[in-house]
Protein backbone atom coordinates (compact mmCIF):
# COMPACT_ATOMS: atom_id res chain seq x y z
CA UNK A 1 0.00 0.00 0.00
CA UNK A 2 1.23 4.01 -0.88
CA UNK A 3 0.24 6.46 1.42
CA UNK A 4 -0.22 10.03 0.08
CA UNK A 5 0.62 12.18 3.17
CA UNK A 6 0.94 15.75 4.65
CA UNK A 7 2.07 16.64 7.78
CA UNK A 8 -0.95 16.20 10.48
CA UNK A 9 -4.01 14.34 9.82
CA UNK A 10 -1.97 11.59 8.35
CA UNK A 11 0.78 11.16 10.32
CA UNK A 12 -1.69 10.17 13.10
CA UNK A 13 -3.26 7.49 11.12
CA UNK A 14 0.41 6.11 10.31
CA UNK A 15 0.70 5.51 14.16
CA UNK A 16 -1.92 3.35 13.93
CA UNK A 17 -0.98 1.95 10.36
CA UNK A 18 2.28 0.59 11.18
CA UNK A 19 0.97 -1.65 13.33
CA UNK A 20 -0.95 -3.29 11.03
CA UNK A 21 0.15 -2.87 7.32
CA UNK A 22 3.13 -2.59 5.38
CA UNK A 23 3.02 0.42 3.48
CA UNK A 24 5.69 2.90 1.96
CA UNK A 25 4.69 7.21 1.96
CA UNK A 26 4.91 9.33 -0.38
CA UNK A 27 5.25 13.00 1.34
CA UNK A 28 3.94 16.59 0.72
CA UNK A 29 7.29 19.04 -0.13
CA UNK A 30 5.58 22.00 -0.82
CA UNK A 31 5.48 23.90 2.29
CA UNK A 32 9.41 23.25 2.84
CA UNK A 33 11.70 26.07 3.36
CA UNK A 34 15.50 27.06 4.30
CA UNK A 35 15.52 28.60 8.38
CA UNK A 36 18.99 29.78 9.26
CA UNK A 37 20.68 27.51 6.87
CA UNK A 38 18.77 24.71 7.13
CA UNK A 39 16.29 22.99 5.22
CA UNK A 40 13.20 22.12 6.35
CA UNK A 41 10.79 19.98 5.32
CA UNK A 42 7.41 19.53 7.88
CA UNK A 43 5.56 17.43 6.58
CA UNK A 44 8.33 14.89 6.14
CA UNK A 45 9.40 15.34 9.65
CA UNK A 46 5.98 14.52 11.16
CA UNK A 47 5.84 11.51 9.02
CA UNK A 48 9.25 10.45 10.14
CA UNK A 49 8.88 11.68 13.82
CA UNK A 50 5.21 9.85 13.70
CA UNK A 51 6.77 6.49 12.63
CA UNK A 52 9.74 6.90 14.96
CA UNK A 53 7.07 7.56 17.57
CA UNK A 54 9.10 10.83 18.83
CA UNK A 55 6.19 13.31 17.37
CA UNK A 56 4.64 15.83 20.09
CA UNK A 57 1.28 14.94 20.27
CA UNK A 58 0.35 17.69 21.66
CA UNK A 59 1.21 19.82 18.67
CA UNK A 60 1.66 17.53 15.96
CA UNK A 61 4.69 19.01 14.77
CA UNK A 62 8.68 18.89 16.27
CA UNK A 63 10.20 16.15 18.74
CA UNK A 64 8.24 15.15 22.29
CA UNK A 65 9.50 17.36 25.18
CA UNK A 66 11.62 19.70 22.59
CA UNK A 67 13.47 22.78 23.93
CA UNK A 68 13.99 25.90 21.82
CA UNK A 69 17.00 27.34 23.68
CA UNK A 70 18.81 28.12 19.96
CA UNK A 71 15.93 29.34 18.59
CA UNK A 72 15.38 31.68 21.68
CA UNK A 73 19.38 32.62 21.46
CA UNK A 74 18.98 33.61 18.21
CA UNK A 75 15.89 36.20 18.53
CA UNK A 76 18.30 37.85 21.48
CA UNK A 77 20.96 38.02 18.85
CA UNK A 78 18.62 39.57 17.02
CA UNK A 79 17.71 37.21 14.11
CA UNK A 80 14.00 36.28 14.43
CA UNK A 81 13.38 33.28 12.79
CA UNK A 82 10.27 32.24 11.21
CA UNK A 83 9.63 29.50 12.45
CA UNK A 84 9.61 28.36 16.38
CA UNK A 85 12.73 25.37 15.68
CA UNK A 86 13.30 22.84 18.01
CA UNK A 87 17.08 22.42 19.30
CA UNK A 88 16.48 18.32 18.40
CA UNK A 89 14.73 18.96 15.55
CA UNK A 90 16.73 21.32 14.26
CA UNK A 91 19.88 18.48 14.41
CA UNK A 92 17.30 16.70 11.88
CA UNK A 93 16.99 19.56 9.35
CA UNK A 94 21.00 20.04 9.97
CA UNK A 95 21.43 16.26 8.73
CA UNK A 96 19.26 16.52 6.51
CA UNK A 97 20.98 19.80 4.71
CA UNK A 98 24.54 18.35 5.42
CA UNK A 99 23.37 15.54 3.03
CA UNK A 100 22.35 18.14 0.92
CA UNK A 101 24.77 19.95 0.87
CA UNK A 102 27.18 16.81 0.07
CA UNK A 103 25.55 16.69 -3.39
CA UNK A 104 22.38 14.28 -2.41
CA UNK A 105 18.87 14.83 -3.83
CA UNK A 106 16.24 15.26 -1.41
CA UNK A 107 15.00 11.70 -2.11
CA UNK A 108 18.33 9.97 -1.04
CA UNK A 109 18.55 12.62 1.94
CA UNK A 110 15.58 11.85 3.19
CA UNK A 111 15.93 7.84 3.19
CA UNK A 112 18.92 8.38 5.05
CA UNK A 113 17.65 10.77 7.89
CA UNK A 114 14.36 8.20 8.10
CA UNK A 115 17.23 5.56 8.60
CA UNK A 116 19.23 7.40 11.26
CA UNK A 117 15.58 7.43 13.70
CA UNK A 118 15.36 3.85 12.60
CA UNK A 119 11.89 3.91 10.44
CA UNK A 120 11.44 0.95 8.76
CA UNK A 121 9.04 2.18 5.99
CA UNK A 122 9.90 3.99 3.13
CA UNK A 123 9.37 7.77 2.63
CA UNK A 124 9.58 9.39 -0.01
CA UNK A 125 9.33 12.98 -0.85
CA UNK A 126 6.89 14.08 -4.19
CA UNK A 127 9.79 15.10 -5.57
CA UNK A 128 13.40 16.74 -5.45
CA UNK A 129 12.61 20.21 -6.78
CA UNK A 130 11.75 22.94 -4.68
CA UNK A 131 8.25 23.81 -4.82
CA UNK A 132 6.50 26.28 -2.86
CA UNK A 133 2.59 26.82 -1.60
CA UNK A 134 2.15 30.82 -2.40
CA UNK A 135 -0.95 31.80 -1.37
CA UNK A 136 -2.16 35.07 -3.09
CA UNK A 137 -3.98 37.13 -0.61
CA UNK A 138 -5.41 41.59 -0.82
CA UNK A 139 -1.69 42.68 0.25
CA UNK A 140 0.59 40.04 -1.98
CA UNK A 141 1.56 36.61 -2.44
CA UNK A 142 3.73 35.03 0.66
CA UNK A 143 4.84 31.64 1.43
CA UNK A 144 2.49 29.20 2.89
CA UNK A 145 4.37 29.38 6.62
CA UNK A 146 4.25 33.43 6.36
CA UNK A 147 0.60 33.41 5.87
CA UNK A 148 -0.28 30.29 8.24
CA UNK A 149 2.73 30.95 10.68
CA UNK A 150 3.47 34.98 10.87
CA UNK A 151 -0.13 35.91 9.69
CA UNK A 152 -1.34 33.08 11.62
CA UNK A 153 -3.73 32.10 8.79
CA UNK A 154 -5.80 35.59 9.19
CA UNK A 155 -6.00 36.77 5.56
CA UNK A 156 -8.18 36.73 2.85
CA UNK A 157 -7.35 33.78 0.83
CA UNK A 158 -7.31 34.94 -3.03
CA UNK A 159 -5.55 31.79 -4.47
CA UNK A 160 -2.76 29.27 -4.15
CA UNK A 161 -0.53 27.91 -6.60
CA UNK A 162 2.77 25.59 -6.41
CA UNK A 163 5.70 27.81 -7.50
CA UNK A 164 7.99 25.90 -9.91
CA UNK A 165 5.68 22.52 -9.76
CA UNK A 166 6.34 22.64 -14.35
CA UNK A 167 9.97 21.67 -13.72
CA UNK A 168 9.09 19.14 -10.84
CA UNK A 169 9.43 15.78 -11.81
CA UNK A 170 8.29 12.12 -10.04
CA UNK A 171 11.25 10.31 -8.94
CA UNK A 172 12.27 7.21 -10.20
CA UNK A 173 11.83 5.74 -6.88
CA UNK A 174 8.36 7.35 -6.92
CA UNK A 175 7.11 6.01 -9.52
CA UNK A 176 7.98 2.35 -9.37
CA UNK A 177 6.27 2.81 -6.34
CA UNK A 178 3.05 3.83 -7.90
CA UNK A 179 2.99 0.48 -9.60
CA UNK A 180 1.16 -0.17 -6.60
CA UNK A 181 -2.62 -1.00 -7.02
CA UNK A 182 -3.65 0.18 -3.58
CA UNK A 183 -3.26 4.09 -2.93
CA UNK A 184 -4.55 5.70 0.85
CA UNK A 185 -4.42 9.15 0.66
CA UNK A 186 -4.96 10.12 4.34
CA UNK A 187 -6.77 12.93 6.21
CA UNK A 188 -4.72 15.49 5.07
CA UNK A 189 -5.57 18.94 3.69
CA UNK A 190 -6.55 18.23 -0.29
CA UNK A 191 -5.59 21.21 -1.43
CA UNK A 192 -1.90 22.31 0.30
CA UNK A 193 -1.07 18.65 1.33
CA UNK A 194 -2.05 16.74 -1.57
CA UNK A 195 -2.71 18.75 -4.30
CA UNK A 196 0.73 19.63 -4.44
CA UNK A 197 1.68 15.51 -4.79
CA UNK A 198 -1.11 14.88 -7.44
CA UNK A 199 0.16 18.46 -9.57
CA UNK A 200 3.88 16.95 -9.95
CA UNK A 201 3.90 15.95 -13.96
CA UNK A 202 1.02 12.87 -14.27
CA UNK A 203 0.98 11.68 -10.92
CA UNK A 204 -2.68 12.20 -10.90
CA UNK A 205 -3.32 10.42 -14.23
CA UNK A 206 -1.69 7.08 -12.79
CA UNK A 207 -3.59 6.58 -9.92
CA UNK A 208 -6.79 5.88 -12.39
CA UNK A 209 -7.68 2.39 -12.14
CA UNK A 210 -6.11 2.00 -9.08
CA UNK A 211 -8.01 0.97 -5.78
CA UNK A 212 -7.55 5.14 -4.42
CA UNK A 213 -9.22 5.16 -0.66
CA UNK A 214 -8.90 8.66 1.05
CA UNK A 215 -10.07 9.87 4.63
CA UNK A 216 -12.00 13.21 4.75
CA UNK A 217 -10.27 15.70 6.75
CA UNK A 218 -13.42 17.92 6.74
CA UNK A 219 -15.77 16.38 9.38
CA UNK A 220 -19.94 18.38 8.90
CA UNK A 221 -19.07 21.64 7.75
CA UNK A 222 -15.27 22.14 9.04
CA UNK A 223 -11.91 20.45 9.15
CA UNK A 224 -11.08 19.03 12.32
CA UNK A 225 -7.98 21.33 12.59
CA UNK A 226 -6.23 23.64 10.42
CA UNK A 227 -6.71 26.18 7.35
CA UNK A 228 -8.81 23.88 4.76
CA UNK A 229 -11.61 25.91 5.17
CA UNK A 230 -10.02 29.20 2.88
CA UNK A 231 -8.37 26.92 1.05
CA UNK A 232 -11.22 24.79 -0.44
CA UNK A 233 -12.93 28.00 -1.09
CA UNK A 234 -10.36 29.84 -3.04
CA UNK A 235 -10.35 26.64 -5.27
CA UNK A 236 -13.80 26.72 -5.59
CA UNK A 237 -14.50 23.72 -4.24
CA UNK A 238 -17.72 23.00 -1.27
CA UNK A 239 -16.06 22.63 2.44
CA UNK A 240 -17.37 19.35 3.29
CA UNK A 241 -16.61 15.83 2.62
CA UNK A 242 -18.41 15.77 -1.05
CA UNK A 243 -15.95 18.75 -1.68
CA UNK A 244 -12.97 16.52 -0.70
CA UNK A 245 -14.81 14.12 -3.10
CA UNK A 246 -15.26 16.39 -6.05
CA UNK A 247 -11.47 17.08 -5.68
CA UNK A 248 -10.69 13.19 -6.01
CA UNK A 249 -13.55 12.69 -8.53
CA UNK A 250 -11.32 11.74 -11.86
CA UNK A 251 -9.63 9.27 -9.82
CA UNK A 252 -10.96 8.00 -6.18
CA UNK A 253 -12.29 5.07 -5.53
CA UNK A 254 -13.81 5.10 -2.10
CA UNK A 255 -14.29 8.12 0.38
CA UNK A 256 -14.16 7.47 4.26
CA UNK A 257 -16.01 10.23 5.90
CA UNK A 258 -16.69 10.17 9.94
CA UNK A 259 -19.67 8.39 11.36
CA UNK A 260 -21.19 11.51 12.05
CA UNK A 261 -21.45 11.69 8.45
CA UNK A 262 -23.33 8.83 7.58
CA UNK A 263 -26.14 10.69 5.80
CA UNK A 264 -23.68 10.93 3.23
CA UNK A 265 -23.17 6.96 2.99
CA UNK A 266 -23.71 6.16 -1.24
CA UNK A 267 -21.36 3.22 -3.41
CA UNK A 268 -18.83 5.52 -3.61
CA UNK A 269 -18.75 6.86 0.25
CA UNK A 270 -18.30 4.64 3.48
CA UNK A 271 -18.57 6.07 7.06
CA UNK A 272 -16.52 4.84 10.34
CA UNK A 273 -15.20 7.04 13.45
CA UNK A 274 -12.05 9.28 12.05
CA UNK A 275 -10.98 10.81 14.68
CA UNK A 276 -7.99 9.99 15.77
CA UNK A 277 -7.79 10.84 19.77
CA UNK A 278 -4.67 8.17 20.39
CA UNK A 279 -3.05 5.47 19.06
CA UNK A 280 -5.79 2.98 19.63
CA UNK A 281 -8.48 5.05 17.23
CA UNK A 282 -5.44 5.18 14.61
CA UNK A 283 -5.46 1.15 14.51
CA UNK A 284 -8.96 0.99 14.76
CA UNK A 285 -9.48 3.05 11.61
CA UNK A 286 -6.21 1.67 10.50
CA UNK A 287 -8.34 -1.95 10.89
CA UNK A 288 -11.48 -0.57 9.17
CA UNK A 289 -9.20 0.75 5.77
CA UNK A 290 -7.51 -2.84 5.20
CA UNK A 291 -10.87 -4.67 5.36
CA UNK A 292 -12.39 -1.41 2.71
CA UNK A 293 -9.72 -2.71 0.47
CA UNK A 294 -9.88 -5.98 0.66
CA UNK A 295 -13.72 -5.44 0.05
CA UNK A 296 -13.32 -2.79 -3.21
P1 LIG B 1 -0.56 19.89 7.51
O1 LIG B 1 0.51 19.54 6.54
O2 LIG B 1 -0.09 20.20 8.90
O3 LIG B 1 -1.58 20.86 6.97
O4 LIG B 1 -1.31 18.54 7.79
P2 LIG B 1 -2.26 17.60 6.97
O5 LIG B 1 -2.71 18.21 5.69
O6 LIG B 1 -1.67 16.24 6.94
O7 LIG B 1 -3.44 17.53 7.99
C1 LIG B 1 -4.34 18.58 8.19
C2 LIG B 1 -5.73 18.03 8.08
O8 LIG B 1 -5.85 16.90 8.96
C3 LIG B 1 -6.78 19.01 8.52
O9 LIG B 1 -7.58 19.34 7.40
C4 LIG B 1 -7.55 18.27 9.61
O10 LIG B 1 -8.93 18.46 9.46
C5 LIG B 1 -7.16 16.83 9.42
N1 LIG B 1 -7.15 16.05 10.67
C6 LIG B 1 -6.34 16.22 11.74
N2 LIG B 1 -6.64 15.30 12.68
C7 LIG B 1 -7.65 14.53 12.20
C8 LIG B 1 -8.39 13.42 12.73
O11 LIG B 1 -8.16 12.93 13.84
N3 LIG B 1 -9.36 12.90 11.91
C9 LIG B 1 -9.65 13.42 10.67
N4 LIG B 1 -10.63 12.86 9.96
N5 LIG B 1 -8.97 14.47 10.16
C10 LIG B 1 -7.98 15.01 10.91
Amino acid sequence: MIVLSGGTGTPKLLIGLKEVADFSVIVNTAEDLWISGNKICPDIDSVIYALAEIIDEEKWWGIRGDSFKTHEMLRLLGHDELMAVGDLDRATHILRSEFLRRGFSLVRATKAVAKAYGVKQEVYPMCNEEVATTILTPSGEMHFQEFWVKEKGIPEVLDIYFKGIEKARIPEEVKILLKDEEILIGPSNPITSILPILSVEDFRKRLIGKKVVAISPIIGKSPFSGPAVKFMRAKGFEVSPLGVLEVYKDFITALVVDESDSKLVSEKIFATRTIMKNKEDAVKLSEYILKLFDRL
